[in-house]
C-alpha cells in the first residue's frame, strides 16, 4: 500500500511541475491548470485509499462541503474580486496549517510525552508562519474587499509592533523546541497571529497585490512544513511550489512597481490628499471628447494602441473593445494592445480578460516591448486604466510612486482617456496624463464610452 501511495504522489509532483511550466505562458496556461488540477485529484484519491484513519466519512463529508464552498465562491465572484478570494484561499491554507500543527503537538505536549527536536521545530514553524498567514491574508482580504478603509493612523508604530511580535514568536518557537510546553505553542500561535495583522495592516495603497503574492508564498511555506510533520512527502513538494512560485511573483511584481520587498513591507507609499492636488494638476486643463470627436481622430489613424486597466474590468468593456479592434481591423489600421504587468488588480488581469474576448496574443505587447513605439503611435486610447500610465511615476521624484514603471502612453501622439471621472486610480494619486494638451478625456462607463465610438466610426 505504501509503495502505492507514494507512486500516487509521484506521479501527482510530475503532474504539479508541469502544469507550472505550462502555466508560465498563456497559451499554454489552461492545459497547465488542467494538469495541477489532476496532478491534485490524484493526490487526494491516493491520499484517501491509503488512510488508515477511522474518520474517512469525516473526510469525504469535509471535502464535500469543502468542494461545494469552493465551486460557489469561486463561480460567483466577480472577476474584479478575484484578489480578495485569493487572499482568503491563501488564509485557509494558513489556519490549515496551524490546525494541522497544533492538533498533531498538542496532546503529545499535553501528556508530557517527550518529543523529538526536529518534530518540535517543524511544528512551532508550521504554527507560527500558518498563523502569520491566517491573520494577514484576512486583513488583505478585508482591506480589498473595502471592509477595512481609511488611513491607518500609527503605521510606524504598528511596523515597530510587527518586528517585535516576530521577534517574540520566533524565540516562543524556540522556547517550545526547548522547554516542550503547551503553553509555549499557544503563546506562539497568539503572538504570531498578531504578527500577521501587524504585518499587513500598515500596507496599503499600491503595494496589496505584492502583499497578496508574498501571503500565497508564506501559505506555500507553511503547507510544506505541514508535510514535514505529518510525514507526507507530497505536501512538502507542493507546498515548497507553491512557496517558491509565490515569492519568484512577488519578486516581478516589486519589479513592475521598481520597489524592494522591504520598501513594500516597510516603507507603504503614503497616498496624497488626491482632491486638493488634483484640482491643481486639472483646473482649466482637461480637454473633454465625444464619441464622435474619437472617432474623427480614430478615421486617420493608421496605428492605434488600447491600453486596458482596472475600469475595463469593472465596465466588462473586454467584448466592446474587441469589436472596436475588428472595425479598425477592417479599416486597415493597425492595433495592438499595451499590458502593464500590474494593470488590474491581479497578476495577468488584462490578459485574461482579452482572452475572455478571444483577442489574439500576439497582439498583446509587454510593457518593455512597447515602451520604445508609443511615439509611432497615432491615438492610444486608455480604456479604465490609470496609475499605470500616471507619467508622474516616470518624471517626479517626489510623487508617492515614482519609480513605478509605467507604459508611456502619454508619448503617443494622441491619447484618448475613457474613464468616468477624474477619480484618481488604486494608488490614489493625481494623473497629469489627464491633463496634457495631446490628451482627450471621454468620460463615461467603459462599455458605453467604446460602443458609442464603434457607433460613430460606422457612421463617419
Ligand atoms: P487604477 O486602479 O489606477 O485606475 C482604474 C480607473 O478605472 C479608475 O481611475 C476609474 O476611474 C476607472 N474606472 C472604474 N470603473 C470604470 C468604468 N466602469 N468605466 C470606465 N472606467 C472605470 O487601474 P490601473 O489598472 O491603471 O492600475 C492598477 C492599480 O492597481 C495599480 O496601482 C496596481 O498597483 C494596483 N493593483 C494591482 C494588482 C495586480 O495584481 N494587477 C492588484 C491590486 C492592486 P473613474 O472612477 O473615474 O471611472
Amino acid at each position: 500500500m505504501d509503495t502505492f501511495v507514494q507512486l500516487g504522489y509521484l506521479v501527482s509532483a510530475a503532474l504539479f511541475i508541469l502544469g507550472l511550466k505550462r502555466l508560465s505562458r498563456p497559451r499554454t496556461a489552461v492545459q497547465g491548470n488542467m494538469l495541477g488540477s489532476t496532478g491534485m485529484l490524484v493526490a487526494v484519491i491516493v491520499t484517501l485509499i491509503g488512510t488508515e484513519a477511522a474518520g474517512i466519512g469525516i473526510i469525504i463529508a469535509g471535502v464535500i462541503l469543502g468542494g461545494t464552498i469552493g465551486v460557489l465562491l469561486a463561480t460567483r465572484v466577480a472577476m474584479t474580486g478575484m484578489p480578495q478570494l485569493v487572499a482568503l484561499f491563501n488564509g485557509f491554507g494558513g489556519i490549515a496549517s496551524l490546525l494541522v500543527g497544533a492538533a498533531t503537538l498538542y496532546p503529545d505536549l499535553a501528556e508530557g510525552v517527550e518529543l523529538e527536536a526536529t518534530d518540535l521545530a517543524t511544528g512551532a514553524l508550521t504554527i507560527g508562519i500558518g498563523a502569520i498567514t491566517f491573520t494577514g491574508s484576512l486583513v488583505a482580504f478585508a482591506k480589498l474587499q473595502e471592509l477595512l478603509t481609511g488611513d491607518i493612523t500609527q503605521p510606524a508604530a504598528l511596523r515597530a509592533a510587527n518586528i517585535g511580535l516576530v521577534a517574540m514568536s520566533a524565540a516562543l518557537g524556540v522556547l517550545l523546541v526547548v522547554m516542550s510546553g503547551s503553553i509555549w505553542m499557544w503563546l506562539l500561535a497568539l503572538a504570531a497571529l498578531a504578527a500577521g495583522i501587524t504585518l499587513v495592516l500598515p500596507i496599503g495603497g499600491a503595494d496589496m497585490p505584492v502583499v497578496i503574492a508574498l501571503l500565497n508564498s508564506f501559505s506555500g511555506v507553511a503547507a510544506s512544513t505541514t508535510g514535514f510533520v505529518l510525514g507526507n512527502s507530497l505536501l512538502i513538494i507542493a507546498g515548497a511550489l507553491v512557496g517558491a512560485s509565490g515569492l519568484v511573483l512577488t519578486l516581478i511584481m516589486c519589479r513592475a512597481m521598481n520597489r524592494s520587498l522591504g520598501n513594500v513591507l516597510f516603507g507603504a507609499i503614503d497616498a496624497v490628499a488626491a482632491g486638493a492636488d488634483g484640482d491643481r494638476i486639472y483646473d482649466g486643463k482637461v480637454t473633454s471628447a465625444s464619441a464622435d470627436d474619437v472617432a474623427m481622430m480614430l478615421d486617420t489613424a493608421a496605428k492605434v494602441a488600447i491600453i486596458p486597466g482596472y475600469g475595463m474590468a469593472v465596465a466588462q468593456a473586454q467584448h466592446a473593445v474587441r469589436d472596436l479592434t475588428r472595425a479598425l481591423e477592417g479599416q486597415g489600421k493597425e492595433v495592438v494592445f499595451a499590458i502593464h504587468p500590474v494593470a488590474g488588480r491581479m497578476p495577468g488581469h488584462m490578459n485574461v480578460l482579452l482572452a475572455e474576448a478571444e483577442i489574439p496574443y500576439e497582439q498583446l505587447k509587454e510593457m518593455e516591448h512597447i515602451n520604445p513605439s508609443f511615439g509611432q503611435v497615432d491615438v492610444a486610447i486608455v480604456i479604465g486604466a490609470n496609475d499605470v500610465v500616471n507619467p508622474d511615476a516616470r518624471d517626479d521624484p517626489d510623487s508617492p510612486i515614482a519609480g513605478m514603471p509605467i507604459l508611456d502612453a502619454d508619448r503617443a501622439r494622441t491619447v484618448v482617456v475613457i474613464k468616468r471621472s477624474l477619480s484618481p486610480g488604486f494608488a490614489g494619486v493625481p494623473n497629469p496624463l489627464f491633463a496634457l494638451d495631446n490628451t482627450m478625456m471621454l468620460f463615461g462607463d467603459g462599455k458605453a464610452a467604446v460602443e458609442e465610438i464603434i457607433t460613430a466610426l460606422a457612421d463617419l
